[in-house]
C-alpha cells in the first residue's frame, strides 16, 4: 500500500459560495439569455471536476471546454449533451469520442462539418468568425449543403475586444445577428464575461463567461458585481534574521538595507508565480500585513519581509497577494494568465 500523501505546502482556496454568487450575477446580467460557463483549462486553472458541480448547483447547464481530453473530467457530473468541445474535430477519433459521450463538438470549418456527419453527425453548435479571424466558418460559407446539412444547437461567436467599447464590437455583432436570420439553430450566442456588459444586443439566447465567473474583472463596470473567488496560499518553511548590507536570493538582486526578518515560502515560478513578480509581489500577513517579495523568486522558493510581523512560525500559511486586477497590473500578466498558471502543486480546494 501507498503511504498517504502528506498535505501539499501550496493550497488554492476557492470560495464556493463566491463562484456561485459570480454565476448568478452574470446570469441575471445576461438578461433574458443563460448564462453557460467556460470550463476549458480545468475551469481556468480551478479544477474541472470541483468548479463544475458548483456552476450546477447554482443553476449553470451549459459548459464549453477547449479540447475533448477535457470532457472526461466532467462528462459524469452534468448532461454531456450540454457540454461543448470549442476546438472541434481534428480526425475521426475526436468524432467518435464525442458521440461516445454523447458531447457536442463546435463546428469550426467545412472539413470539421464533414468530418461531424462523416462520424455519424447529431447534435453540434456551429462558430462563425465575425472578424478575429481565429476560428469559425465566413459568412458566405453558410450556404454551403455541408453547414446546411448540421443540426445545429447553438450558433457561436466571439467577441475580439468586449473589454474596450469600440466600434468593431457592432461590427461583429451585425455579422453575428446576420447569420442568425441565414442559418437554421435553435439557440445563439455571442458574449463573453466582458461582452455580457455590452447590452440586451449582445445576449442572445446564451453567455458564456470565464474569467468573471472566477472573479477576473475584464471591464471596470463589471467591479462591484464580481467578487474574488481564488486565494493562493503557501506554507513558511523557514525565517531568519539578517543583518544590513546582505544580498537575498540568487543574484543578490535584493541588498537589506537594514536589520531585517525574513522568511522562505513554498511558491516558485514552476508553481506560476513567474520571475516578474521578483521584486515587486507580495504575501499578506495574518493580520492583513504586506508582506513584500524580497530580489527574484526562484523555481521553488520566493523570499519575503517578515519586518512587519513578529509571531510567524516554520508551517504557518500565508495567503499570496492575488486579486487579480491589482495582481495583473503589478505582474504584467493578464488575469487570464494569471489564473490559468497556477500550477498542479496547489492543492484545491473548494470551501
Ligand atoms: C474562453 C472563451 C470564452 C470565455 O471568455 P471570458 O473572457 O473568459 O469570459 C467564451 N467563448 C469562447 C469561444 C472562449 O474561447
Amino acid at each position: 500500500m501507498q503511504p498517504e500523501l502528506p498535505p501539499s505546502a501550496l493550497r488554492l482556496d476557492i470560495d464556493k459560495q463566491a463562484l456561485a454568487d459570480n454565476w448568478r450575477t452574470l446570469n441575471s446580467l445576461s438578461g433574458t439569455a443563460a448564462a453557460a460557463a467556460a470550463v476549458k483549462a480545468d475551469a481556468y486553472g480551478l479544477g474541472a471536476s470541483l468548479v463544475v458541480p458548483i456552476l450546477r448547483d447554482a443553476g449553470c447547464a451549459d459548459f464549453f471546454v477547449a479540447h475533448f481530453g477535457e470532457l472526461s473530467d466532467i462528462a459524469g457530473l452534468v448532461d454531456p449533451s450540454r457540454i461543448s468541445v470549442l476546438h472541434g474535430p481534428i480526425d475521426g477519433q475526436d468524432v467518435a469520442y464525442a458521440k461516445a459521450i454523447g458531447a457536442k463538438p463546435v463546428i469550426n470549418s467545412l472539413h470539421q462539418a464533414r468530418l461531424w456527419l462523416d462520424g455519424g453527425g447529431g447534435l453540434c453548435d456551429l462558430m462563425i468568425d465575425t472578424g478575429m479571424n481565429r476560428l469559425g466558418v465566413l459568412l458566405d460559407q453558410l450556404g454551403e449543403d455541408v453547414l446546411r446539412s448540421l443540426d445545429i444547437d447553438v450558433l457561436v461567436s466571439h467577441l475580439a475586444s468586449a473589454e474596450d467599447d469600440i466600434p468593431f464590437n457592432e461590427v461583429q455583432r451585425n455579422r453575428w445577428d446576420q447569420a442568425r436570420r441565414v442559418i437554421a439553430h435553435r439557440r445563439a450566442s455571442l458574449a463573453n464575461s466582458a461582452g455580457i456588459m455590452l447590452g440586451a444586443a449582445y445576449h442572445g439566447d446564451l453567455t458564456r463567461p470565464g474569467l468573471a465567473l472566477y472573479g477576473g474583472i475584464p471591464r471596470l463596470d463589471m467591479k462591484s458585481s464580481i467578487r474574488q473567488v481564488v486565494r493562493p496560499m503557501t506554507a513558511l518553511l523557514q525565517t531568519r534574521s539578517i543583518g544590513a548590507g546582505e544580498g537575498v536570493g540568487y543574484n543578490s538582486t535584493y541588498v537589506t538595507e537594514r536589520t531585517m526578518r525574513v522568511g522562505t515560502v513554498a511558491l516558485g515560478y514552476a508553481d506560476g508565480y513567474l520571475r516578474s513578480w521578483s521584486s515587486k509581489g507580495h504575501l499578506i500577513g495574518p493580520g492583513g500585513e504586506r508582506l513584500p517579495v524580497l530580489g527574484r523568486v526562484s523555481m521553488d522558493l520566493t523570499i519575503v519581509d517578515l519586518s512587519d510581523v513578529s509571531d510567524l512560525r516554520e508551517g504557518d500559511w500565508l495567503e499570496i497577494g492575488y486579486d487579480l486586477s491589482e495582481a495583473s497590473a503589478v505582474s504584467g500578466l493578464s488575469q487570464y494568465e494569471l489564473l490559468t498558471g497556477l500550477g498542479s502543486r496547489f492543492r484545491r480546494n473548494a470551501a
